[in-house]
């Protein structure tokens, strides 16, 4: 199936804190500017995957953003839907790790060029082009930017096409509460739904809930497939039918922001693709594995053939020497 994807929401820089625990608020040397946005790190991994990939946002007339469209241009992520306002600036977020599973931000985006996005910056004749919608949470910071959402969803819908989206909860957006709203909404739209296991929680009605009975709520509710990402342990496929599980891949962390983007990316896409679910979740772990082993956020997207190429070397697919063995 020709696979088009189109994704919606924030397209930032981000700065990154060099030393851990470094915090915001005392001086400090910080890596970046890098290009970055949960919807335009996820857009460009689908784009080099070698899938269509469309991103809708707002960026200002300034070298950050002029920076972020030729990086995702150059990775083959078609930037038309991406609109210049002259009287913005580009979105930033800082980022600061405490230890490798905990860090913090300072965004500056509700406020930013990709905060004005409207549902009119929504073109319809692109909109027409892509078969797939995926829905970042973190993207869900406006009214703007929910009724943009939902006009995709109904174009999208409308013919035929399917809806993901990952919640992706910022501790810092948690008090938006155009956010909260707006979940319950998508859910009822969503085909593929990808929760980080830290975040099936804000899900369930009751805290404690056990996630089980939380899946199949999900799967009842009717949400074709859930995948839960586990971080270093991997990811989790159910759907009615069939479950997987996927152990991660031993890999040293040098970065993890982007890991979830890339590994929903990589899922969505194969899976649209035709992959088998239990070998979608392979290779997005390989994805997710890949992303954090780079500096910066958009920095560690992979190709099928890098995917590949670390599973060879995970003993996951057999090298060219082993298949000449067999055969
Ligand atoms: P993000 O911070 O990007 O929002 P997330 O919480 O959505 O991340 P994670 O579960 O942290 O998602 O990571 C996604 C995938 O990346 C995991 O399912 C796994 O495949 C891979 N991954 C993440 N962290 C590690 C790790 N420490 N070691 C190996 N693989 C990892
Ligand atoms: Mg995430």
């Amino acid at each position: 199936m020709n696979v088009t994807i189109c994704t919606i929401g924030e397209l930032l820089v981000e700065f990154l804190a060099k030393e851990a625990n470094q915090g915001f608020s005392r001086p400090g040397e910080f890596w970046g500017p890098y290009p970055s946005g949960a919807p335009a790190i996820f857009a460009d991994q689908v784009a080099r995957l070698g899938f269509g990939s469309v991103l809708f946002s707002c960026v200002g007339n300034d070298a950050f953003g002029e920076m972020n469209i030729v990086r995702l241009a150059r990775d083959g992520v078609n930037v038309n839907g991406i609109s210049v306002l002259s009287k913005a600036t580009t979105g930033s977020a800082f980022v600061s790790y405490r230890s490798q599973a905990q860090r913090d931000f300072i965004f500056n985006m509700p406020n930013s060029a990709c905060g004005l996005l409207t549902a009119d910056h929504i073109d319809e004749t692109l909109l027409n082009s892509c078969n797939h919608f995926h829905i970042m949470g973190s993207s869900l910071f406006s009214f703007r930017m929910v009724d943009a959402m939902r006009k995709a969803i109904e174009n999208v819908k409308s013919r035929g096409g399917t809806v993901s989206f990952d919640p992706n909860i910022r501790k810092e957006m948690l008090n938006i509460p155009e956010m909260s709203q707006a979940f319950e909404y998508i859910l009822d739209y969503t085909d593929i739904f990808l929760p980080s296991d830290g975040e099936l929680d804000y899900f369930g009605l009751n805290a404690g809930h056990h996630e089980q009975k939380l899946i199949d709520k999900l799967l009842r509710r009717g949400v074709g497939q859930v995948v839960v990402k586990r971080g270093v342990r991997g990811a989790s496929y159910y759907s009615e039918k069939e479950e997987h599980h996927a152990a991660g891949y031993p890999v040293t962390v040098v970065d993890p922001t982007g890991a979830g983007d890339c590994f929903g990316a990589t899922f969505v896409s194969l899976f649209l693709a035709g992959y088998a679910p239990q070998d979608a979740l392979k290779w997005a772990n390989a994805s997710g594995s890949l992303a954090i082993s780079q500096r910066g956020p958009m920095e560690g997207t992979s190709t099928i053939a890098d995917i590949e190429s670390f599973l060879r070397k995970q003993g996951i697919l057999p090298t060219s020497s082993q298949l000449r063995t067999q055969g």
